[in-house]
Formats: C-alpha cells, sequence, structure tokens
C-alpha cells in the first residue's frame, strides 16, 4: 500500500538514488582529488556495504512511501561485482523507472547483461570531447573514445535516451561546451550541462569556479539556436531546451544559480545504508543497524517516514560562501 509522505515544505518522496559503492577507478578532480584518495584511503569494507538483498529490501519499503524512481550511482556502480543482479532484483517490478549514472568506463562490456536485467536507461559523465583535457579530468589518463564506445553499445542495446552529463569548471573545460552540443545533436542523446558544486568538502569549490547555465544557454543560442520547453514533471531537475532546428534537446541543471529545492523530492542511500535528505547534507540516517539487528519492515518504515516528515532541507536556496567551507558527505560516497 503507498502512502504519501510530505516533508515540511510539502514535497512528497519519490525518488531514490542508490550508492552501491565508494569506490571508483576515476580520480575526477572535481569529486576524487587524488590527494585525498590516494593509496592510503580506507574505503568502505565489503561487509560494511549493504547487499543486494537488504538494497532491494529497502527499495520495496521506500516504495510505501512514495518512490517510483530509482538511480543507481556510486562511487562507479559499474565497479561492483555482479551488478545486474541487483537491477534484476529491482526490476521484478515494471512500474519502477531504473535508471543509473556512470563514467561509462566498464559501460561497453556491461550495457546488454544491464538491459536484460531490466534497466531502463543510462546517464553517462562525460567532461570534456578533448581527449587531452578529458584525460587530465578523470586524472586517470582514461581516453574519450572508450567512454563514446560505451555511449553507443548502451544505445545499441536500447538503455537509451542516453543522457550525458558535462560538470562545467570554469577555466578547466567550459570552452569545450559548445563543441559538446554540436557533438551529440541530432543523436538523440541528451547532453546536460551541470554547474559546478560544493559537494563535500575535498574539492577546493570556489564561486569564481561556476559558470552559471545563463552563460552557456547564450554561448550555445549563438552557434545552435534553441528553444526552452516544459519540464516533464514537477521536480524534474534539468531545465530542458531545444533546437529550433528539431534535431533534438540539451539541458542545465543549475543548482548553484537557481536553485530547485522547492521541489526536491529525493532521498539518498549510501552504499553502507544511511539516508541523506539533502546531496549537501552534513549527516545520514543510519539504516543499516536496524537490518542487520532483526528490524522489521514496520520499523524501518517508520524511521523512513518520521525522516522525510520533519525534512527541511533547502542548501541551495541558502548557500553562501561559508556554507560552501563546511564539511559536508562526499560525492563519491553519497553518489551525486
Ligand atoms: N561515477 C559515476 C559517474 O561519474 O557518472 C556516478 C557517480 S558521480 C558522483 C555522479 C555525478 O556527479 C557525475 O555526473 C559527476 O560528474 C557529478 N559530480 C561529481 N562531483 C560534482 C560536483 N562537485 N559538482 C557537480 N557535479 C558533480
Ligand atoms: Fe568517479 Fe564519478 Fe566521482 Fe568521477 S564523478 S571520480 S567517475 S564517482
Ligand atoms: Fe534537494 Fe538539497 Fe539539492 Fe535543495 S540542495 S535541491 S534540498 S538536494
Amino acid at each position: 500500500m503507498q502512502s504519501e509522505t510530505a516533508d515540511t515544505r510539502g514535497r512528497h518522496l519519490r525518488d531514490l538514488r542508490i550508492s552501491v559503492t565508494d569506490r571508483c577507478n576515476f580520480r575526477c578532480t572535481y569529486c576524487m582529488p587524488k590527494e585525498v584518495y590516494g593509496r592510503d584511503f580506507q574505503f568502505l569494507e565489503r561487509s560494511q556495504l549493504l547487499s543486494f538483498d537488504e538494497i532491494n529490501r529497502l527499495v520495496n519499503i521506500f516504495k510505501d512511501h512514495g518512490v517510483e524512481k530509482i538511480r543507481i550511482t556510486g562511487g562507479e556502480p559499474l565497479v561492483r561485482r555482479q551488478l545486474e543482479r541487483l537491477i534484476e532484483m529491482l526490476a521484478q517490478d515494471p512500474s519502477l523507472d531504473l535508471t543509473l549514472t556512470t563514467n561509462a568506463s566498464l559501460l561497453k562490456q556491461k550495457a546488454q547483461l544491464l538491459k536484460d536485467a531490466g534497466l531502463k536507461r543510462v546517464t553517462v559523465s562525460l567532461d570534456s570531447l578533448d581527449d587531452t583535457v578529458f584525460r587530465a579530468m578523470n586524472d586517470v589518463d582514461f581516453p574519450v573514445a572508450k567512454v563514446l564506445a560505451g555511449i553507443e553499445e548502451a544505445d545499441r542495446v536500447g538503455l537509451n535516451p542516453v543522457k550525458v552529463n558535462m560538470v562545467v569548471k570554469r577555466g578547466v573545460n567550459d570552452s569545450a561546451a559548445v563543441e559538446m552540443a554540436r557533438y551529440f545533436k541530432g543523436t538523440g542523446h541528451i547532453v546536460r550541462f551541470i554547474e559546478f558544486m560544493d559537494v563535500g568538502h575535498t574539492n577546493g569549490w570556489q564561486m569564481e569556479h561556476v559558470v552559471p547555465s545563463r552563460e552557456l544557454v547564450e554561448q550555445i543560442n549563438q552557434s545552435f539556436p534553441i528553444e526552452p520547453v516544459e519540464p516533464n514533471y514537477t521536480g524534474e531537475v534539468a531545465e530542458r531546451w531545444r533546437y529550433v532546428d528539431g534535431s533534438g534537446e540539451i539541458g542545465f541543471i543549475s543548482s548553484v544559480t537557481q536553485a530547485f529545492c522547492r521541489d526536491c523530492t529525493r532521498a539518498r542511500l549510501s552504499a553502507e545504508g544511511s539516508v541523506y535528505t539533502c546531496l549537501f547534507a552534513t549527516r545520514g540516517t543510519d539504516l543499516r543497524m536496524l537490518l542487520r539487528t532483526g528490524g522489521t519492515d514496520e520499523q524501518i518504515s517508520d524511521v523512513i517516514g518520521n525522516l522525510w516528515r520533519a525534512r527541511t532541507d533547502n542548501y541551495s536556496e541558502v548557500r553562501t560562501a561559508e556554507t560552501a567551507k563546511q564539511r559536508k558527505v562526499e560525492m563519491s560516497y553519497i553518489g551525486g
């Protein structure tokens, strides 16, 4: 039975982002800088990670609170072994919108398995088409060509439309935005430009690094005229635009310059089973303990319901240079 769980601002719980690992084979400089995530970094032990059965159980409880969309993320979700088994479990409910965000390094090998398991679509992160810039940004010398091959394979097996996320950082890859739009224009894939955010506290975020989406809209519009499109649904994160010539759509995720907290329906589950009601949260609520000490579904459901009903989060509406320095949960831990 589905109940409607609304928070203190009347926002319903609709989306759950599940991080299945805190590990990643990339070291994107804005997410897992090598100086922090080096050889000595203590990642979670396997026993600390929620098992697929535990995740599946939690998802069923979250569904009772209104969750209808699941995004699997990480770290890099495809480095978690046999991820397709989890997909298969979650896909038992065909009404669930089941998607995954990946750096695509393993997508070429995995796309068909994921599709067969019941995954609906993928979002691929790609910050530049310039091989030198991209290799420097992922900081493990990973080539653009392999990401593009992953995108093609995802499209071929039907995990589409593929969304391509580009985080734009001033002075690093901002000059590559128009080229990114040009490359995917007419392919059916949807590029989304993301403002660099002050997630966590290890990425050295400063306001000067942010390229406001307005600026990119103008740049792209000069090369390829675009016009705004109505959102698909309330709470859609990306502002949608389409090419006037009918050759497709692009999106802008402007968490910094145009906060969308008012419609934020997202909860996040970390790989070790803590729930966060905001991407910029400083602490989560542990569910693993209850799961592993005989907690009943009702008890777990009560914790989730009470947490969501008490939710007041609106970080992006009140962000300042000071809040940006606070110790917040890291992106690679919570999954974006
Ligand atoms: N490893 C997968 C990937 O990169 O797609 C999934 C996890 S990653 C944390 C999810 C998304 O968060 C990626 O698209 C990444 O570019 C984005 N991201 C990471 N740090 C960010 C930041 N500081 N600001 C904006 N987006 C960020
Ligand atoms: Fe890994 Fe994704 Fe973070 Fe890059 S953005 S370091 S691929 S988790
Ligand atoms: Fe949602 Fe928090 Fe982002 Fe606002 S800042 S949109 S509440 S995740």
